[in-house]
């Protein structure tokens, strides 16, 4: 029996790279960022919870009128003097 191993075809059937799932990169960041079309039109979304938009306000993400850091750092106020005025509206964590 001759062993013959696959002989490398190059070229052949090569993948087209560049165009690599550049979309799927693009959509993780936008990631629950817009408001779904399909569910705006119709009211409802084929792909459901793995859609990759919102399907209505309260889910949406990166709110436009919150700041980037909304409670990722430690409100000042409250952890110094133990006291924050803006109570549970404050936009850094208590
Ligand atoms: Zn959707
Ligand atoms: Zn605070």
């Amino acid at each position: 029996m001759s062993t013959s191993p696959s002989t490398p075809s190059t070229g052949a059937g090569s993948p087209c790279i560049g165009s690599a799932s550049s979309a799927a990169v693009s959509a993780g960041l936008k990631f629950k960022t817009e408001l779904c079309r399909n569910f705006e039109l119709s009211g409802s979304c084929p792909f459901a919870n793995r859609c990759q938009f919102a399907h209505g306000p309260e889910e949406l993400r990166g709110r436009p009128d919150r700041h980037w850091l909304y409670k990722t750092e430690p409100c000042r106020a409250f952890h110094g003097e133990g006291l924050c005025r803006y109570g549970g509206r404050c936009h850094f964590l208590h």
